[in-house]
């Protein structure tokens, strides 16, 4: 089969390798489709990222197709169904261990010994991967694969979002206009959020998230005039991973507000800030990592239709244009997936 395989830092290669074979418990998917994430392209670049990964490695952990084939005679889903070939999935490519005392306790996303599909095992940048089928999800006849590709990102918000205590009277800022950032935005506007501003570097992207979400204000934060008023906001979503953003998150808090640190940053950035502003204002500062427990929550609110996800894909490629992707050629990405054909 084709796939695409990143033997070291910034060498990513087409190569023909065998089609996976799926081991007991497992099942074998033909990928349709598989989105592209800062996450690929932090480990294209050699960073450490969530988790760091095992290379060579065929990148790709958004992904979504067909049952191709299954490891034992039945293998049960995660929805409890017994696998099928043809059966149309999506993945959650984070696999736990079920015995660590985080897993044992309710904290599956901080597992001690976790397992990533497209990080530390075989992905979806190939025409087959395998996976275990306790993290194979069937899709509702009613979604389709392109918009499939977002589950995995819309869990890891939903995550985001249930660490927070939302309601409707509140001032949001979101600090980043990626892909993360836009999903966001639209789970704040179906949450009914009174006040949604966002902050970011790329008037195009803002431009999209304003007209997508009925954005009460857009702010790009490389032009100094243009920065978000300080003490003022109720909710702040950190979407970007850098100090220059965490630092203007705490700014932007009003008394009371909360803070999600969500953006991926590199393990040894620091940011300052004033240990009294978290007393005196009573700021609340929440880490959210990963997405447990609510893929399914993904793909139903996915099915109902409530998020415009094509319109934020920006870029439909092939698994060949993939190298100019990570390498910077293309442009103007909100979200690129890679398309497979049939
Ligand atoms: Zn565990």
């Amino acid at each position: 089969m084709r796939a695409l395989v990143l033997d070291r830092t910034r060498g990513l290669h087409m190569r023909q390798v065998p089609v996976p074979r799926p081991k007991a418990g497992e099942v074998l998917i033909r990928t349709a489709f598989t989105g592209v994430s800062s996450t690929d392209r932090g480990i294209y670049q050699g960073a450490q990222g969530s988790i760091e990964a095992n290379l060579p490695i065929i990148l790709g952990h958004e992904n979504c197709g067909t049952v191709a084939a299954i490891g034992t005679r039945s293998v049960t889903l995660a929805d409890g169904g017994q696998a099928a070939e043809g059966d149309r999935v999506a993945v959650d490519p984070n696999i736990t261990c079920h015995r660590c005392d985080y897993c044992r306790n309710g904290r599956p996303e901080l597992c001690r010994h976790p397992v990533v599909i497209g990080v530390t095992r075989g992905g979806g940048m190939a025409e087959y991967f395998s996976a275990p089928a306790e993290v194979v999800y069937r899709l509702p006849d009613r979604l389709e694969f392109l918009e499939s590709t977002a589950i995995g990102p819309l869990s890891c918000a939903l995550h985001g979002i249930r660490c927070l205590d939302l309601r409707p009277n509140q001032r949001a800022l979101i600090v980043g206009d990626g892909f993360m950032a836009q999903l966001f935005a639209q789970l704040l506007r179906i949450q009914g959020i009174f006040q949604i501003d966002m902050v970011g570097l790329s008037e195009t992207k803002l431009a999209r998230g304003k007209a997508l979400n009925n954005l009460h204000a857009v702010y790009r934060s490389d032009k100094r005039r243009q920065t978000p008023p300080r003490d003022h906001y109720d909710l702040v979503i950190e979407a970007v991973g850098v100090p220059a953003a965490e630092t203007m998150a705490i700014k932007a808090c009003r008394h009371g507000a909360q803070v999600l640190m969500f953006g991926v940053g590199r393990p040894d950035a620091r940011f300052t800030m004033n240990a009294y502003d978290i007393y005196r204002k009573e700021l609340t500062i929440k880490g959210s990592f990963s997405n447990p427990c609510s893929f399914d929550d993904a793909i139903s609110l996915l099915a109902s239709a409530r998020l415009d996800i094509a319109g934020l894909v920006t870029h439909t490629l092939s698994l060949e244009q993939v190298p100019d992707l990570m390498s910077g050629s293309i442009g103007g990405v909100i979200k690129a997936v890679v398309a497979f054909g049939d």
